[in-house]
Order: C-alpha cells, then sequence, then structure tokens
C-alpha cells in the first residue's frame, strides 16, 4: 500500500474521533488567552498517542515533535489556533456552545481536532516519512497582539526550526470536498485607527463662532481616501475605511469634538507604513488648515500574509495528488486579517482553505457569525490532506 492510500486509510478511520473532538471543543469554547481546558484536552491527546507536549508556550499555546526517519534532515511546522469569539452560538444542535457568550465561530475547534487526527496519522506512519513535523497549538488568533506572535517570541520556531510552515482554515464559502490555495499575498495586514478632532464647539446658528469638527472630521475622511486612490500603486491592495464617527451635539449644537474609527488594510508591509504616515499627515493638515487639530493613534494589529510561491505550488500539487485536481481551487485575496501572518514574515509558509459549505443542508452561514457551523465531514478530509502535504513537503529538501 502507498503512503498516500495509507493516510487516507488512515484518515478515514479516525474521522468519527475527530468529528467527536469537534464537537467536544465546539461543546467548551474558551475565548482568547483563556484556552486552559482546551490546551490541557489537547495535551492528554497529544500524550495519548505517544507525544510528549510542551506546554505554556505563550500562556495556553503547546507544541510536540513527531520525529521520522532522519529527523534532522527538515522539519515542517503545522499550526491550528484554539480559540473562540464572544459571540452567542444561535445553533440549535446537539454540540452547541455550553458557554452563552463564547462561540467557536471561527471553526479554531475544526483546526484543532483536524490537527490531533493528523498527528495520530503521521506518528502511525513516521518510519515512512523523513524528518520531523512540529505541530502548534497556539492560542488568540483573535485577539492582538495574537497569540502567533507571542509564540514566536517565546522560541515556537526554534529547536528544531521549522523550514516552512503549513495553516489550513475552515471556508464556508467553499463547498465541502474542496481545498483553496493561493500564491503570494493573500491576506492583509490590520491597523485599527483612532482619530480625535478638536475644534470648538457652539450654537449652530453662529458657524463664525465655532470650530467646527464636524465639517473638518468629514473632510479628513474624504480626503484620507484620496491616499487610497491616488499614493496608492494600482498593483497593490489597500483599503481604509471608516465604521465609526461620532459628533455628539444636537441639532443646533456644534460639539467640541468628533472621533472618528477606522481600519488600515494592506498587502505590503513598506506601503502599510508609509500609508499610515501620509494618513497622519494628512489628517493633521487638514485639520490644522480649519483651525483644529487632529490626534491619530495607531494599534498595530497583525502583517500580512504572504504564501511562500515555490511551496504553494508544491503544496498545491501535492493538494491535486490527495483530492484530484477538481477539488483544488484559486482562492481570491481576502483583506481580512490572520495571525499566521505572523510565521509567513518569517518562515516559508503556506496557509490553505478547507471547504466546509454544505448548501442543500443550509450550512452556509460565515464565519464570526451566531449561526456558522461546518458540514463535518471536512474532517474526514483535513487531517489526512494536512498529513500528506507535511510528508510530501518533507521529501523537498
Ligand atoms: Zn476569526
Ligand atoms: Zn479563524
Amino acid at each position: 500500500m502507498s503512503v498516500l492510500e495509507k493516510i487516507q486509510n488512515l484518515s478515514k478511520q479516525y474521522a468519527a474521533d475527530a468529528v467527536q473532538n469537534r464537537r467536544h471543543l465546539h461543546a467548551n469554547p474558551e475565548l482568547s488567552f483563556e484556552e486552559f481546558k482546551t490546551a490541557e484536552f489537547v495535551a492528554r491527546e497529544l500524550r495519548a498517542i505517544g507525544l510528549n507536549p510542551v506546554e505554556g508556550i505563550a500562556g495556553t499555546g503547546l507544541s510536540a515533535v513527531i520525529e521520522g526517519r532522519n529527523p534532522a534532515s527538515k522539519v515542517i511546522g503545522l499550526r491550528a489556533d484554539m480559540d473562540a469569539l464572544p459571540i452567542l452560538e444561535a445553533n440549535d444542535v446537539p454540540y452547541k456552545s455550553t458557554r452563552p457568550g463564547v462561540m467557536h465561530a471561527c471553526g479554531h475547534d475544526v483546526h484543532t481536532s483536524s490537527l490531533l487526527s493528523t498527528a495520530r496519522i503521521l506518528n502511525a506512519i513516521r518510519n515512512e516519512f523523513e524528518g520531523t513535523v512540529k505541530l502548534v497549538f497556539q492560542p488568540a488568533e483573535e485577539k492582538a497582539p495574537g497569540g502567533a506572535s507571542l509564540m514566536i517570541k517565546e522560541g515556537v520556531l526554534q529547536n528544531p526550526a521549522p523550514h516552512s510552515m503549513l495553516g489550513q482554515h475552515v471556508a464556508p464559502n467553499i463547498p465541502v470536498g474542496k481545498i483553496g490555495f493561493r500564491e503570494g499575498m493573500y491576506m492583509a495586514s490590520t491597523d485599527e485607527l483612532f482619530l480625535t478632532v478638536k475644534g470648538k464647539g457652539g450654537h449652530g446658528a453662529m458657524p463664525d463662532q465655532v470650530i467646527d469638527p464636524v465639517l473638518i472630521a468629514s473632510h479628513i475622511i474624504v480626503g484620507l481616501q484620496q491616499i487610497i486612490s491616488r499614493n496608492r500603486k494600482p498593483s497593490n491592495p489597500s483599503v481604509l475605511s471608516f465604521g465609526r464617527f461620532i459628533a455628539d451635539g444636537v441639532t443646533n449644537v456644534i460639539p467640541n469634538e468628533v472621533t472618528i474609527q477606522g481600519t488600515w488594510r494592506c498587502m505590503d508591509e513598506e506601503w502599510r507604513a508609509d500609508g499610515l504616515t501620509r494618513i497622519r499627515k494628512m489628517a493633521e493638515g487638514i485639520a490644522e488648515s480649519m483651525g483644529a487639530t487632529c490626534i491619530l493613534e495607531v494599534v498595530k494589529g497583525y502583517p500580512f500574509l504572504k504564501n511562500e510561491p515555490e511551496l504553494t505550488r508544491r503544496t498545491k500539487s501535492a493538494a491535486v495528488q490527495y483530492m484530484g485536481e477538481e477539488n483544488v481551487i484559486d482562492l481570491d485575496l481576502w483583506m481580512a486579517g490572520e495571525d499566521f501572518a505572523f510565521y509567513s514574515q518569517v518562515v516559508d509558509s503556506c496557509f490553505y482553505r478547507l471547504g466546509t459549505r454544505n448548501e442543500a443542508r443550509g450550512i452556509v452561514s460565515g464565519v464570526h457569525t451566531p449561526t456558522f457551523d461546518i458540514d463535518e465531514s471536512a474532517l474526514t478530509i483535513g487531517p489526512g490532506l494536512m498529513a500528506w502535504l507535511a510528508v510530501q513537503e518533507l521529501k523537498e529538501v
């Protein structure tokens, strides 16, 4: 039997356990940096298959290694995130969250259970692949500064140091049975912008007596969009959106100040920094030219996620071997953020999507919604696929 067939068989064999693990995690979700029970569960499962996890990395993170033949020849890292979101689950399912207001609405329960099964498969065939697999179970993908950045700081990419990293994420927009890849820029950096425009409030009937922060803030919003349309290279995607504009006056009272909040997203670290400088300069300049001041505070988020092209091409063709050409699709850019990006900035990485949609069964809700769910047959695919991708990549020297 070929290694491919062995992995496919094991994946089928362990699928029911993967579903059971996913349901356990789904019913017992924990928020970012609070994944205590989840981490205990992961450690227990890893020990049950004979692995020896390192615990307590960045709080609740874990790692473990599976050594194949010639363990020092090459190392690949496989990552799953473990945290849930502050959302009240609206699904009526047997595995519904038992913690009101906390829900695995981004599929991290699926990523964790899938990687546990991948570990089981790889451990069962450890004499049939070269090199070492490093499993990374990380906290807090959903919360700044991101569990990935903290785990990297605490050395998860050392001893042994992965040559490459793979990450998998559920995709409620892709039918179950399909897998999506994209080379190069894939997901965006995310910075949060907080602007305060200070003018001088007063009676709406006496505009000559006020420095109107409402009008000035409006000019700032319109002006800043021109950074996107006039300064950004058209080939370089980025987004500047404002979702909050608070001018707390009334019909005839102009307030003293206005606050604006928005998000700045890029696919290029240089442009990310350059654009921020321009945003600051223009916001301050517009305010000043109209007699007001503008203070900009930036909360830096995740970097942009780049899928190393060669690794992604190899991984994609390995996926074609596993799934068949018709089930491997190309992904579009996505301007959302993902802390797997931190790995992608320092080691060759590939982040791909596991289809979990099933329209016939009504499983169509997006991530971060109270009705998000997956077609669990994705768990007959995800674990084995990741094992196969790892084994194939380890062959490359
Ligand atoms: Zn999410
Ligand atoms: Zn996620």
